[in-house]
């Protein structure tokens, strides 16, 4: 028999079970168990009766004492949102600089608002606006950037903690190429702090909350770093994250810089920092060859369309990727990304896809007066990078990612019908967000939430069974 429930929720509900097996339950029931794992998930047939049939699958799990929550018709019950790049001090600035190509970009807005965090003052102050921001944007897994600083990074880690967000923290390494005097003083200075902060992590009260080892990118390391930084990412088993082939006049300087390394991807595999564990972020401009070693090192991509399209950096194909059997999951990339809302990344993704499709029309127009099919991300698909296909390039699937029996309770509460309320209670026409009618099914509903809703639609969320908005 399964584990007991405790709390029950009845209605419709929506998770990945693949990249291709989208399952909408509706109605479905799924229990929650004392400690914050799901119990089991059943579907009810919509025609029979729901609160009999109900009771009866609580009477099957031993869990009729469990609090029965019936969602109501407009509210869906969905995974909570795996954000795999993101990049925490650079929340000061989101909305702003999107004039400026990636290397201008960082030199002139970034390099100068993460100096600020050498004072913890500064960290204390905004770390906890931009986690709060993330979670109420239904992400309860987050792989965060800090800075180079580790008093500012080891905040930013006690407020995912504190907040109760799941996630993945690195201070970020850097021994070169960093504007402003950002930068720090050497390989063994960058490798020494953050050992320091490795450990730190004794003293972080939540077992959800883990290190990452974060070179920024292959401009701003030396080769002695890169190396330092893989030996010690191998000797703990940490996970890893960086950028790569983000835009075109990095890939050009990225080449410069290690003419030894056949491209870069090659970079990091030279260097002991491509393997299961690896995120690379962007990866737009990729070479077939590219994506092949990626495949085969067990790496994975973090897509982060809305800043490949904020710093005009380029659209990746990610369905090239999927071809290929590449890991992918979804990154707002604050500030890059104007927005710390995963399903303003999911919209965004279907949007780069068919920008890509747009892409090779026009190229097999004009090579062989042919067009060439192209197929743009479905809406299933991008729902599974959002969740599950996020927990697989984290490692984390075990844990988190859809409704399985055994996994932690990570979900969103979202309520379609959520409106701004009018004077006297009474309802203004034109406050909702969605709106949802006659004709719309539990797949409408899902397809509103993705291209219509904002974070007023999502009015509860979950981490391991804890109510964390
Ligand atoms: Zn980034």
């Amino acid at each position: 028999m399964s584990p007991v429930a405790v709390t029950v929720f009845v209605g419709t509900i929506v998770h990945s079970r693949s990249l291709t097996e989208l399952e909408i339950l509706s109605p479905g029931v799924l229990g929650v168990t004392a400690g914050g794992k799901v119990a089991f998930l059943e579907s009810l047939s919509s025609d029979s009766d729901r609160d009999a049939s109900t009771t009866k699958i609580l009477q099957a799990h031993g869990s009729e004492k469990a609090h029965v929550r019936k969602l109501s018709p407009h509210t869906l019950l969905l995974p909570g949102l795996i954000d795999t790049h993101v990049h925490a001090p650079q929340y000061a600035f989101t909305g702003t600089g999107y004039t400026l190509p990636l290397l201008n970009w960082l030199e002139k807005y970034t390099f100068p608002q993460e100096k600020r965090f050498a004072s913890t003052t500064h960290a204390e102050t905004l770390y906890p606006k931009a986690v709060s921001r993330s979670l109420r944007c239904g992400t309860t897994t987050a792989a965060w950037y800090g800075t180079l600083h580790v008093p500012a990074t080891k905040i930013l880690a006690q407020t995912c903690a504190r907040l109760g967000q799941r996630a993945f923290v690195g201070k970020v390494c850097m021994d070169r190429n960093g504007g402003d005097g950002y930068v720090e003083e050497n390989a063994a200075d960058s490798l020494q702090t953050t050992q320091e902060f490795l450990d730190s992590f004794e003293k972080i009260e939540s077992d959800r909350v883990k290190p990452i080892i974060t070179p920024r990118f292959a401009i701003s390391c030396t080769p002695e770093l890169l190396r330092g930084l893989g030996d010690m990412a191998e000797k703990n088993s940490l996970p890893i994250q960086t950028h790569c082939s983000e835009n075109a006049a990095e890939c050009a300087f990225v080449q410069e810089l290690f003419p030894e390394s056949k491209n870069y991807v090659d970079v990091y595999a030279q260097h002991n920092l491509l393997n299961p564990r690896t995120i690379l972020a962007h990866c737009v401009h990729l070479s077939d060859a590219e994506r092949k070693a990626l495949r085969k090192s067990g790496a994975g991509v973090s897509h982060c369309p809305v800043s490949n399209f904020g710093l005009d950096s380029g659209a990746c194909d990610v369905r090239a990727l999927l071809d290929e059997q590449c890991k992918v999951g979804l990154g707002t990339d604050v500030a890059g990304g104007w927005s710390m809302s995963i399903v303003e990344a999911m919209r965004s993704a279907i949007i780069a896809s068919r920008v890509v499709g747009f892409g090779k029309r026009e190229v097999a127009k004009i090579q062989d007066g042919h067009t060439t099919a192209h197929k743009t991300l479905s809406l299933a698909e991008v729902f599974y990078l959002a969740t599950l296909g996020g927990a697989e390039l984290l490692n984390i699937q075990q844990s988190t990612g859809n409704f399985m029996r055994g996994k932690e309770f990570d979900a969103l509460v979202v309520d379609l019908d959520a409106s701004t309320i009018g004077q006297g209670g009474k309802e203004e026409l034109g406050t909702r967000t969605v709106e949802v009618f006659d004709h719309d099914d539990a797949a409408a509903m899902l397809e509103k939430f993705v291209f219509v809703s904002d974070d007023r639609n999502i009015r509860e969320v979950y981490v391991a069974g804890s109510k964390v908005i």
